[in-house]
């Protein structure tokens, strides 16, 4: 039998059923619009290249077809009507970005019917560039589509906003993630599920319905150090609550610790506190932190809810501090302190 999941539409994009097919329809109906905002989580990007090659795909049948020459072009890097536009290393989009690409899309395509910009971080477009941006939003050439990627569209102006309609794409279910990990990544990505399932079960929790986070800590061997961090983050916080000195002792000695390192620490804490107190609520409800809702059930029965709230208050105040430049181990000492010390 053949496979279904080669044969659909966007076949290589997790999720998002219905995105999916109302973008197919509108790429084969030919009423793609001009400019959209394509927002969510670390998806968007390839499913931004999925779109860009669906839209100039010159096979038959599902689209993209992965292998006709637009395709296989967009796919390199090579295609010369899809342009990708990123902000490097700069905290923003700066005006004379966006004016050189506006400039520039008015240049007829070289060998596609349509050309294409496809903006990451556009929410990071200073007010000036946006401004500036709207110009060709107003009157775009026939020809130009424009996918412009956020986190979230809040950031833009709305006068942005009210020309490019929002394609919400929600984060892919753990499973929906684990399959597109194994479909993109192959090798590595199957070795890691079949030889530790634990560490494969927190790759896909971690990446909390994220391929490209999911893709880039499995490549580049964070994983280890993401499950060491959770790992650590838990001792300190039970250690805390069930008032055990050695952790007071553990947290004195974390003379070295680096302020990223105390916030990724900080950032699991929360993490688990929160998986806990919902735990208190409901079972129902999908966790964060922990694998699953059981193992918050397990780790919060020994501690009333007041007292991981007032643990989450301490550790939410703690990261603010550390983020304010605080010194780390001052910070998490006392953090630990009052945990230890709540009633
Ligand atoms: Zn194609």
């Amino acid at each position: 039998m053949a496979d279904q999941t080669a044969r659909a539409d966007f076949a290589s994009v997790p999720g998002n059923d219905e995105l999916k097919r109302r973008l197919a329809r509108s790429i084969r109906e030919n009423t793609l619009g001009h400019a959209y905002v394509l927002e969510g989580s670390g998806i968007i990007l390839p499913f931004a290249k999925e779109i860009a090659k669906a839209a100039l795909c010159l096979g038959s049948g599902p689209i993209p077809c992965g292998e006709c020459d637009a395709c296989r072009k967009i796919d390199a890097g090579t295609h010369p009507d899809v342009t990708f536009i990123s902000r490097g290393d700069r905290a923003s989009i700066g005006v004379d970005t966006i004016r050189s690409v506006r400039a520039e899309a008015y240049i007829i395509p070289s060998e596609a019917e349509r050309k294409i910009y496809v903006i990451e971080d556009a929410d990071t477009m200073t007010a000036e560039a946006q401004n500036a941006f709207l110009l060709t939003l107003e009157e775009p050439p026939e020809y130009v589509l424009y996918l412009l990627l956020c986190r979230n569209s809040d950031n833009l102006l709305e006068t942005v906003r009210s020309r490019a309609p929002s394609l919400r794409c929600r984060p892919c279910t753990p499973d929906e993630l684990g399959e597109y990990v194994l479909r993109t990544i192959g090798a590595k990505a199957r070795t890691l599920r079949d030889r530790d399932p634990d560490a494969w079960e927190e790759l896909i929790l971690i990446s909390d319905g994220d391929p490209a986070l999911a893709a880039s800590l499995l490549e580049s061997g964070a994983l280890t150090k993401k499950i060491e961090t959770k790992r650590q983050a838990l001792s300190l916080l039970l250690g805390a609550l069930s008032r055990d000195d050695d952790t007071v002792v553990t947290v004195s000695g974390m003379k070295k610790l680096r302020r990223d390192d105390a916030l990724e620490l900080i950032t699991c804490m929360r993490g688990a506190l929160r998986d806990m107190l919902i735990s208190k609520k409901t079972n129902a409800a999908g966790t964060c932190f922990f694998p699953s809702a059981d193992d918050a059930v397990n780790a919060a029965q020994s501690y009333p809810a007041r007292r991981l709230a007032v643990a989450l208050d301490a550790v939410s105040e703690c990261g603010a501090l550390i983020e304010r430049n605080a010194a780390v181990t001052t910070s998490l000492l006392s953090m630990t302190i009052k945990i230890r010390n709540s009633q």
